[in-house]
């Protein structure tokens, strides 16, 4: 059985924008990506609406619009 060819296989130094390092197997030797698993839409997403939604509250509260005291 013949071995599969792998091509050159490094610890790849992984540089992220949010300034985020870590390393992960890559062909390549390092690796400068935009987004990693700590600023990832689906984490900032949430953070954005949760924060969104703070503001729709304080929207709320401001003109009245609350119907939370039925
Ligand atoms: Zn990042």
């Amino acid at each position: 059985m013949k071995e599969a060819i792998h091509p050159k296989y490094h610890q790849a130094k992984v540089k992220c924008n949010c300034g985020n390092e870590f390393v992960t197997g890559s062909t390549e030797e390092s690796i400068h990506v935009e987004i990693c698993s700590k600023c990832h839409p689906f984490y900032t997403g949430t953070q954005k609406a949760v924060s969104a939604r703070g503001r729709i509250d304080k929207f709320n509260r401001k003109y009245g619009m609350n119907q939370e005291n039925n």
